[in-house]
C-alpha cells in the first residue's frame, strides 16, 4: 500500500469513527475499543510519516548535492555516507560497471561506506579495495537486478561475498558473515540513460524489504542517476571551458593548449615568443589580515592590470591560486622586460579597498633564447619569478641566459629544488639549515663552491654514517684532473662537476639497515642497492629540468667495461666516459674509507686493486690515466 492511499484510509476510518460516536450514539465500550485500534493505527502511520520525512529530507540533500559543483566521486561518498549514517543502512557502496562489452566485465568500488569486514577482508586477500576488481558474473542476481532494472534482496550474503571475492575461503567468508549483524543485502540498479552504470549495494539487519523501502529506494536511485548525469555534464562543460570563473582570465589548460601552438609557430617562423610569470606578494598575509575576499581582491586586481596591459594577440592565464602567466607571442626577451615592468608599475599603483596597495613579483624567460622546450621555460620563467621573490619581490627578473649559468648555479639550484619539493627523505632541520646556507650562497653570487662540497657532505652523511666530511671536494678535484688528462672539454667537465655531487643520491632511499649492514648482504639486498643509480636518475632528478643531460651520466655509473655491470649491462664504449669516470673515482674513495664490512685500504693495495680490474670493471687506458694522476697526488 502506497502512503497516500493508506493515508486516505485512515481518514475514510475518522471520519465514520466520528460519525459514530455523535449520530448513532453507540455504548461506550465500543468506542472505545475503536480508540485503542485509531490510537494505534495513528502509531503507525506517524511511524510511516516520520520515514517519509526522512526519505524527503535525504532526497532533498542529494538534490541539493546535484546542485553544487562538487565533482562526481565526492558525491558519490556523500550518497553513500547519507545511506549509512542518516537512513541506518549497516552498509552501503556504489559500484560502477566496467568493460561491460568485454570478455572480463568487472566493478569498480566507486564509493563505499567505512566498515571493519571490509577492511579485513582486503586484509586477507592482500589488496586494496581502490584497485580491486568485483567480478561481474552474468547470471548473477547483481546482474539480472541491472539487466532487469529492479530491485532484488537477498539473505545470501556469503553467496555474494564468494562472488565478489573468490579468493576467500569457505570458512573464511562463513567467519565473515558470522560478525555481520546484517541479514539482507539489497542490490538497487543504477543507469545512465539507456545505459548501465552499475548497482547500490545496501545491507540492513532487518529479515526482506518491505514496499516502502523499495519505493524509497528506488526513488533514491533515481536522484542518484541524476546526480551521475548531472555531474557528467559538468564535467564535460568544465572541460571545455576555456576561462577562469574568479577572474575572467583564460583557465591553465587554454594556456597549455596555446603554449604549445605558439612553440610550434615559433619553431617554424624562427621568431621568439616571451612568458612572463607573475606571483602576488604575501596574499597568505592578505587573507589572514583582512580575509578571503580582500584577498580575492587582490587577484582580481592583478587579473584587471593583465587584461589592460595585454595586446590582444597576447594570452593572459591564471595558473593556479595566485599565479598569473602572460605569453607574449613575437616578443623577445627585450621587450618582454619592458612590458613585465610596466604589468609590475600598473600593480604598483593600483588602490584597493581597505588593502592599500599590492605588488607582485615576475619572472621572464624567451623561447628559443633560454630554451627551445616548453617545459623547460615554463620552470625557468618560474625560478626567475622565485629569484625576483628572493631579490626582495615588487621586481622583475629576466632569466640568464644559458651562457651565464656555471654548474655551481645549477648545483645550487638542483639542491634547493631537491630540498624544496621533499625529493628525498633528509630531517626537517637539516634541510632547512641547507636550504638556508644554499639561499645565502645564491644570492650572494660570489664564488661559494666549497659551501656547495659541503651540502653533498652532509647529505651523503645522512644515508652513510662513515661518510667523511671533504670526500665531495676531493672526489670533485680527482675527476677534474682525471679528465683533463683525457682532454674532455669544459662543457664535459662541468657536467662531470654535476654529477658527482649527484650521483649517489639514490642511496638515501635505501633502508638503512641495508646500506650500512655489517655483515655479507643477502642477493635481495643486493638487489635493493643496485637500484640507486636508477633511483637517483628517474626518480629523484627526472623532474628537474636543468640536469637533464647530467642523468645518463648518473644512471651508468656502476656499468663496467666488461658488461657486469647494472642496471643496464652495458659494455665498452656503450657506457658514457664520464660514467666511466665517476666509477672509478667513486670506488677509489670507497677504498681509502671504513665501511661497516671491511677496514680502509692503503694506497698502494688500492692502486694493485684497480690495476688488477682494468679490462673487467674499467678501461685499461683510463685506469693507467688514473693511476697516474693518483700517484701525482698526496694523500
Ligand atoms: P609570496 O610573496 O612568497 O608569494 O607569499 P604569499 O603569501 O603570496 O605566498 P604563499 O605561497 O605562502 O601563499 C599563497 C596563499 O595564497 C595561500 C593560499 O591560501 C592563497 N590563495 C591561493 N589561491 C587563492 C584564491 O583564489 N583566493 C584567495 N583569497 N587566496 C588564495
Ligand atoms: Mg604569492
Amino acid at each position: 500500500m502506497s502512503l497516500f492511499s493508506g493515508f486516505k484510509d485512515l481518514l475514510g476510518k475518522i471520519n465514520k469513527l466520528d460519525g459514530s460516536i455523535y449520530m448513532q450514539g453507540k455504548d461506550f465500550a465500543d468506542v472505545y475499543a475503536k480508540n485503542i485500534a485509531l490510537e494505534e493505527e495513528i502509531a503507525a502511520r506517524t511511524k510511516e510519516l516520520e520515514q517519509a520525512n526522512q526519505t524527503i529530507l535525504t532526497l532533498n540533500s542529494v538534490w541539493e548535492m546535484m546542485n553544487s559543483s562538487q565533482p562526481l566521486s565526492n558525491m558519490l561518498d556523500k550518497i553513500v555516507s547519507i545511506l549509512h549514517e542518516d537512513m541506518g543502512y549497516n552498509f552501503a557502496a556504489i559500484l560502477k560497471l566496467e568493460n561491460e562489452t568485454s570478455l572480463n566485465p568487472f566493478f569498480e568500488i566507486k564509493a563505499c561506506s567505512s566498515s571493519p569486514i571490509f577492511n579485513k577482508i582486503y586484509e586477507i586477500i592482500n589488496q586494496t579495495q581502490d584497485s580491486y576488481k568485483l567480478p561481474y558474473l552474468e547470471n548473477s542476481l547483481v546482474a539480472k537486478s541491472i539487466n532487469e532494472r529492479n530491485i532484488f534482496s537477498t539473505p545470501d550474503i556469503s553467496g555474494i561475498l564468494k562472488m565478489f571475492y573468490p579468493d576467500l575461503t569457505k570458512e573464511q567468508t562463513d567467519e565473515l558473515v558470522s560478525s555481520m549483524s546484517s541479514k539482507t543485502l539489497i542490490i538497487v540498479p543504477l543507469h545512465k540513460g539507456k545505459e548501465n552504470f552499475g548497482c547500490v549495494f545496501v545491507s540492513s539487519d532487518r529479515n526482506g524489504v518491505g514496499d516502502t523501502e523499495v519505493n524509497f529506494l528506488s526513488l533514491f536511485a533515481n536522484q542518484i542517476e541524476l546526480a551521475i548525469t548531472v555531474a557528467g555534464l559538468f564535467e564535460e562543460v568544465k572541460k571545455q571551458a576555456i576561462t577562469d570563473p574568479l577572474t575572467g582570465l583564460y583557465n591553465r589548460r587554454y594556456f597549455e593548449d596555446n603554449i604549445v601552438k605558439e612553440a610550434e609557430r615559433s619553431l617554424r617562423l624562427k621568431q621568439p615568443f616571451s612568458l612572463i610569470s607573475m606571483d602576488l606578494d604575501f596574499l597568505k598575509k592578505i587573507n589572514d589580515t583582512y580575509g578571503h575576499q580582500y584577498g580575492d581582491l587582490a587577484i582580481k586586481t592583478i587579473s584587471n592590470v593583465l587584461k589592460k596591459e595585454a595586446r590582444s594577440i597576447d594570452i593572459p592565464a591564471r595558473i593556479g591560486g595566485e599565479e598569473f602567466n602572460l605569453l607574449l607571442p613575437g616578443v623577445d626577451s627585450k621587450g618582454a622586460v619592458i612590458a613585465a615592468e610596466r604589468i609590475r608599475k600598473s600593480i604598483e599603483n593600483q588602490v584597493l579597498d581597505t588593502i592599500g596597495g599590492i605588488t607582485a613579483s615576475i619572472g621572464v624567460a624567451t623561447f628559443l633564447e633560454h630554451s627551445d622546450r616548453i617545459d623547460e621555460l615554463v620552470e625557468i620563467a618560474d625560478q626567475a619569478m622565485y629569484k625576483a621573490k628572493l631579490k626582495g619581490r615588487n621586481r622583475v627578473q629576466l632569466a640568464p641566459m644559458e651562457k651565464d649559468i656555471n654548474w655551481q648555479t645549477t648545483a645550487i639550484e638542483t639542491f634547493l629544488d631537491i630540498l624544496a619539493k621533499k625529493r628525498i627523505p633528509v630531517d626537517e632541520n637539516i634541510s632547512d639549515s641547507l636550504s638556508k646556507k644554499l639561499e645565502e650562497i645564491k644570492n650572494k653570487e660570489q664564488n661559494s663552491t666549497d659551501i656547495l662540497y659541503s651540502v653533498a657532505d652532509i647529505i651523503s652523511q645522512t644515508y652513510n654514517r662513515m661518510y667523511k666530511s671533504g670526500t665531495t671536494k676531493s672526489k670533485i678535484l680527482l675527476a677534474v684532473m682525471l679528465a683533463k688528462r683525457i682532454d674532455l672539454s669544459k662543457e664535459e667537465i662541468d657536467k662531470l662537476q654535476l654529477a658527482i655531487l649527484l650521483y649517489d643520491i639514490g642511496n638515501i632511499m635505501i633502508p638503512e639497515e641495508i646500506f650500512n649492514k655489517k655483515g655479507p648482504l643477502t642477493e635481495e639486498e643486493q638487489k635493493i642497492i643496485r637500484q640507486h643509480p636508477v633511483i637517483a636518475a628517474r626518480e629523484i632528478l627526472k623532474p628537474i629540468s636543468n640536469i637533464q643531460d647530467i642523468i645518463p651520466i648518473i644512471e651508468n655509473h656502476h656499468e663496467n667495461w666488461d658488461g657486469h655491470g647494472y642496471p643496464g649491462n652495458k659494455s665498452g664504449v656503450e657506457i658514457p666516459i664520464m660514467s666511466q669516470i665517476v666509477l672509478l673515482v667513486d670506488s677509489f674513495y670507497a677504498m681509502t674509507q671504513d665501511r661497516p664490512y671491511r677496514h680502509a685500504y692503503a694506497i698502494d693495495e688500492i692502486i694493485k686493486i684497480i690495476r688488477d680490474e682494468a679490462g673487467k670493471r674499467w678501461n685499461e687506458n683510463l685506469v693507467n690515466d688514473f693511476i697516474d694522476v693518483i700517484k701525482n697526488e698526496t694523500f
